[in-house]
């Protein structure tokens, strides 16, 4: 999309863009700790785990795309250099040390409630100038509420074993 045909211009677009830049390392460093967390896993209902967190991982990586695709309509350029995930991030991203099913999802409850956190904002910026980038975001943090409920109900489950 060329500039003329942009909807927000200057320096909203630069702060829309900048947010949803550390959103896109938010999503890569949770892609990751899924992805390595379902490898490693152990404990009881592995299994189940284990899949659950293959599913959301496959979430955040689309989150990455949708994030990606929307910067670039807006002008701005990715994130294109890993070292940035680390200095851009909300979230951050906490080392599974230890493998135990309990510890992984507390990890990862802890990412959600951050990832719900960092999209109520976002959706409450650009509210009222831009709908493009607010559809999106409510539809991110549709599936982020989503994950943290599934990881909570497991956590249940794991309590009544
Ligand atoms: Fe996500
Ligand atoms: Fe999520
Ligand atoms: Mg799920």
């Amino acid at each position: 999309m060329g500039t003329k045909g942009r909807e927000i211009v200057g320096e909203r677009a630069d702060e829309v863009i900048d947010l949803l830049n550390r959103a896109l390392a938010d999503e890569w460093l949770a892609y990751y700790q899924y992805w390595i967390g379902s490898k490693i896993v152990v404990g009881p209902m592995k299994g189940e785990v284990m899949a659950e967190l293959m599913e959301h991982a496959a979430d955040e990586l689309r989150h990455a795309d949708l994030l990606v695709a929307r910067i670039m309509q807006l002008g701005g350029t990715p994130i294109l250099r890993p070292e940035d995930w680390y200095k851009l991030t909300n979230c951050g991203y906490e080392v599974p040390n230890d493998p135990q099913v309990r510890k992984i999802l507390a990890q990862n409850i802890k990412g959600e409630q951050c990832a719900i956190n960092v999209y109520n904002k976002l959706l409450a910026l650009t509210g009222d100038f831009d709908p493009i980038t607010n559809e999106m975001v409510l539809g991110i943090l549709t599936d982020e509420v989503e994950h943290e409920d599934d990881l909570q109900a497991l956590v249940e489950d794991l309590e009544n074993i």
